[in-house]
């Protein structure tokens, strides 16, 4: 039985993704093998790859003067790959710090560059995103890092800062394809693909072509923005079936009506979602309003010793995962792209039953 898995990532794909690479697998388009089988210089192969950059060019509105590259090595791949390509040692760089996530991101960079914080939240335990306006882009640095979606304590950006002249750099891991998004006001986007888009252990980047060629000869091949662009993101052999059914995700959203359908149906479930925790006294979520995750929505219970039993009780009626992320405790749901309304609708009848013989 399919059940409504309400994890992090990695997340519940959409069920006739999942179909369709089941009743491929064996034989995938004529050839008599899986796709896992066939050579990656192949034309069926290559066929494949270049339409999932198609599509997803075409999904996202990508201008002409950006290179997608499907990469290795997740999105914690480009915690390191984003400052060797775009900065050189000693450099300063600009990052806003809205919670874990981008914690990482600045630990991982600072071995490389000097990071400079313009904008902590920490102090206030990371329960929203700096006001917009409120910080200042210093104009030598390489570039400003931000974290659109901080996944773990569901905090998210309402706007785009403006970086003027200095390129900015957003990892949208977890709330790409989520909704339209303008990629032209991005130097670089980066998106692990376990969440909205496919298989862990892949990374998209979507890279503005003046960014490209500026690598430190250190940068390892495989994250070499300009030599993986100059190579269609196969200097080596990329893994072949995250990127297949990259395609599939992406097709697949396409026939949902695109991002602004996708974006439409996001903002219903996250409304019914908070709209219930708001108007309940027995839940909570610590976020401030207009930093709300479309995505990644956390919520405590007014009893946290009923917490193990709550996620027990939902993972018995087909609502899994639904223990908040191991640094933070309390509860999470993740609601991307594919899961569909009846899925939010179904925790929060959950919810309320619980709250009716625990509250
Ligand atoms: N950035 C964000 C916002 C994430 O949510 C995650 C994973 N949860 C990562 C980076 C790290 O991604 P990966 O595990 O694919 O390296």
């Amino acid at each position: 039985m399919r059940v409504y898995n309400f994890s992090a990532g990695p997340a519940m794909l959409p069920e006739p993704v999942l179909a369709r690479a089941r009743d491929e697998l064996l034989d995938w388009g004529g050839s008599g093998m899986s796709v896992m089988e066939v050579s990656h210089r192949g034309k069926a192969f290559v066929e494949c790859a270049a339409e999932a950059e198609a599509t997803l060019r075409q999904l996202m509105a990508i201008p002409d003067d950006y290179r997608v590259l499907f990469l290795q090595g997740g999105a914690f791949g480009q915690f390191a790959a984003v400052p060797l390509n775009l900065a050189a040692e000693g450099d300063r760089v600009d990052f806003l710090s809205t919670g874990d996530w981008s914690a990482k991101a600045i630990r991982e960079a600072r071995k490389y560059v000097v990071p400079s914080v313009i904008a902590d939240e920490k102090p206030g335990n990371y329960t929203k995103a700096p006001a917009d306006g409120s910080f200042q882009v210093n104009p030598t640095a390489a570039y400003l890092h931000y974290t659109p979606n901080e996944t773990i304590r569901g905090v998210e950006f309402g706007y785009v800062p403006a970086t003027g002249d200095v390129p900015l750099v957003a990892d949208l891991s977890s709330t790409i394809l989520s909704r339209p998004v303008n990629v032209s006001k991005f130097g670089l986007i980066y998106a692990g693909a376990q969440k909205n888009m496919g298989q862990s252990g892949m990374c998209v980047v979507i890279v503005r072509d003046d960014l490209l060629g500026r690598a430190r000869p250190t940068t390892p091949a495989v994250w070499n923005y300009e030599q993986m662009a100059a190579n269609d993101s196969m200097l080596n052999t990329p893994p072949t079936f995250g990127w297949y059914l990259l395609g599939l995700v992406y097709r697949w959203v396409q026939d949902q009506g695109g991002l602004s359908a996708m974006g439409e149906r996001n903002r219903a479930k996250a409304d019914a979602l908070y709209g219930f925790i708001d108007g309940s006294e027995f839940y909570s979520n610590p976020v401030q309003p207009d930093s709300r995750s479309w995505m990644n929505v956390p919520f405590l219970i007014a009893r946290p010793e009923l917490e193990k039993a709550f996620v027990a009780e939902a993972s018995a009626t087909g609502l899994t995962n639904l223990a908040g992320h191991r640094s933070v405790g309390g509860m999470r749901a993740s609601i991307y792209n594919a899961m569909p309304i009846e899925g939010v609708q179904a925790l929060i009848d959950f919810m309320k039953e619980f709250e009716r013989t625990n509250g």
